[in-house]
């Protein structure tokens, strides 16, 4: 009988973990928390988007960092299995708007439940506030983990190892890069770790006097001098160092993706926001002209209230360069225009992403040149194997990132225990 030991009771962990004792081997499952899951607890606001009930080609098109390298782990464990695994074992699971999945329950401890009570019935053997510190390995061959509780050190043994010990997005849950520093070690080449899906932090001060405002069927263009590196449709929010909302969020992995690859770039990365995306500029003219002649004895502050949000009128009459006093139908045509411009194309300068305590995932991790795509293990040490956020890949919210968990962990869990 193999004996396999997996690294982080996380969604990639707790999968691989499963897979490799249903296929027989005898799992040891260590975990530094004093309980499995402590990330899958807080997904989807506490309800956790388990996976996303979509094709395989639109499972590729969320993939933000590397789609291809997923292509034999989604093949032999898809939504539909996860989906499947979980129902059989008790956890009842619902499909809402954009395909994304959920318990029943809206409760995601039911999910770390249902595992738990997978992992138990398979006999794996889990080992809480256990510290993963060192691989073992002779002759490239990875023999064991050297682990410690407390003061007390141990090495386990294994024919194999898993490492899914997850990136370095929300620490508190013990995503703390351990296990990338262990690959790193042993010579796998980490790319570079950037907080993704995380709010922007904006250059522009007048952000802070929208804090707290929620804008719906905003466009987004997100762009590098002439560059346009991300289009998007949707919702976002202002708060008090910039924006945030999943329209930002989904903007934020592709600005982390371009900084990657184009550090050098001094010019500035804006954010140009269409606030009336329903009107062509031509629509938007002749609405505010009947605003104005609605309000055709107002002043110029006065006469936008159909039109914004009573919190962004101050901010959009100030960059309009209007004056504020000016009566309304004195406003003229080129003065008109500008306003169209701004709102079709307010403009915001992104000066960086807020840091891996705010982002959802870790864009980066160990480079996927170095695992072999079929087997998930490592291409450098053998018997040794990822799984999960720890690999350079990574997806838009939407079930995606965990759906990555529970692929490679299959996988890997998989291919350990043969
Ligand atoms: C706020 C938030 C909401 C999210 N919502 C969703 C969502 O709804 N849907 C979705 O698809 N994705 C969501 N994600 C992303 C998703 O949670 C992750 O992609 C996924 O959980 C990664 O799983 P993992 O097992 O690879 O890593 P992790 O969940 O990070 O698990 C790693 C585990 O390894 C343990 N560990 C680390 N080092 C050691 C060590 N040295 N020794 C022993 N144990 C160790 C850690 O304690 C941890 O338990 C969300 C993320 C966040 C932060």
């Amino acid at each position: 009988m193999k004996r396999i030991v997996v690294v982080g009771a996380g969604a990639a962990g707790m999968m691989a973990a499963l897979t490799a004792a249903k296929a027989g081997a005898d799992v040891t499952l260590i975990e530094k928390n004093e309980k499995p899951g402590k990330k899958i607890y807080i997904t989807g606001k506490g309800r956790c988007n388990v996976t996303n009930d979509c094709d395989a080609d639109s499972f590729f098109n969320n993939i933000v960092s590397n789609p291809k390298f997923m292509y034999s782990a989604f093949y032999g464990f898809d939504n539909v299995s996860v989906m499947e695994l979980i129902k059989d074992n008790g956890c009842a699971l619902k499909t809402e708007r954009g395909g994304r999945v959920f318990p029943v329950s809206d409760h995601s401890s039911d999910i770390i439940r249902c595992f738990e009570r997978m992992l138990k019935l398979a006999g794996v053997d889990i080992r809480y506030n256990v510290t993963a510190d060192k691989l073992l390995i002779r002759d490239n061959t990875c023999y064991g983990i050297a682990i410690y509780k407390g003061k007390d050190h141990e090495d386990i043994k294994a024919d194999a190892v898993i490492l899914a010990t997850g990136g370095l997005s929300y620490p508190s849950t013990g995503s703390t890069g351990d296990g990338l520093r262990m690959a790193e070690k042993c010579g796998h080449k980490i790319t570079e770790c950037k907080p993704a899906l995380v709010p922007f932090n904006i250059k522009e001060e007048w952000v802070k006097e929208l804090q707290g405002l929620s804008l719906k069927n905003v466009s987004l263009e997100m762009t590098c001098g002439k560059k346009t590196i991300y289009k998007g449709f949707g919702e976002m929010m202002f708060t008090h160092f910039g924006v945030t909302g999943p329209l930002i969020l989904s903007a934020s992995s592709y600005y982390s993706a371009f900084r990657t690859k184009k550090k050098e770039t001094n010019e500035a990365i804006k954010l140009n926001l269409d606030l009336k995306n329903a009107l062509s500029e031509e629509q938007l003219d002749k609405r505010i002209i009947r605003d104005f002649e609605k309000y055709n004895n107002k002043q110029f502050r006065n006469s936008l209230s159909d039109l914004l949000p009573s919190s962004m009128i101050p901010v959009i009459v100030k960059l309009s360069g209007i004056d504020p006093e000016k009566q309304v139908n004195l406003v003229s045509r080129e003065e008109r225009l500008k306003l169209v411009d701004l709102l079709k194309g307010l403009e915001l300068t992104v000066i960086g992403t807020r840091d891996f305590n705010e982002a959802i995932i870790t864009q980066g991790g160990v480079s996927v040149k170095n695992i072999n795509p079929s087997t998930m293990g490592s291409k450098i040490i053998d018997n040794l194997y990822f799984c999960g956020e720890m690999i350079d890949v990574d997806a838009l919210t939407g079930g995606f990132n965990l759906q990555i968990a529970w692929s490679t962990g299959h996988l890997a869990g998989e291919e350990a225990a043969v």
